[in-house]
């Protein structure tokens, strides 16, 4: 994705961060492909993406914090964009780890518009840290859910599978 593309050393790392996507731009990335996304106050999925009628609707729990509502964005994008030939109803909890291919390829997804490996493996690099603190730092770094973040450091193979467990267990955050 060229908004991705190495910039040079000239930028900035608060400039880079940039590029990354928001929640209006996840938003826009919806409208442009005719699908419409409702901010509502859900009793229970943090997200849900559905079609109706040949039209496509993105339900998106506005009871959670932000960064829990651009990650479900971002990971029911991924299923619009992966998924939407095969099935035409997506429901999902706060931080869906299951480990069905679908559910991790919406991960992924939504990982590389957030969490872009580049930017985390500069963010990383600064600092010689602990698995925690690793977590922590680009949860808070990127704006995205802790679990999110523990996830995606395990997937790139920079936190332990311990650490990672611990966080599963230990830790939730919605
Ligand atoms: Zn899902």
């Amino acid at each position: 994705m060229d908004a991705f593309k190495d910039g040079g050393d000239g930028l900035s790392q608060k400039d880079e961060l940039e590029v990354v996507y928001t929640l209006d731009k996840l938003v826009a990335e919806f409208e442009k492909r005719d699908v419409r996304v409702i901010f509502a106050n859900l009793h229970f999925w943090a997200g849900v993406l559905f079609s109706l009628k040949e039209n496509w609707f993105c339900y998106i729990n506005s009871r959670f914090p932000l960064k829990t509502q651009k990650w479900t964005l971002g990971h029911e994008l991924g299923h619009f964009i992966l998924h939407h030939d095969s099935a035409s109803l997506f429901t999902d909890g706060v931080f869906p780890c299951a480990e069905a291919d679908a559910e991790w390829q919406a991960n992924r997804f939504a990982a590389e518009l957030l969490l872009p490996k580049r930017l985390v493996l500069r963010i990383l690099d600064e600092l010689s840290v602990d698995n925690l603190k690793k977590v922590f730092k680009i949860s808070q770094k990127f704006d995205v859910p802790i679990d999110a973040a523990a996830w995606w450091l395990r997937e790139l193979n920079l936190i332990s599978s311990k650490a990672y467990q611990y966080f599963l267990s230990a830790y939730r955050e919605v």
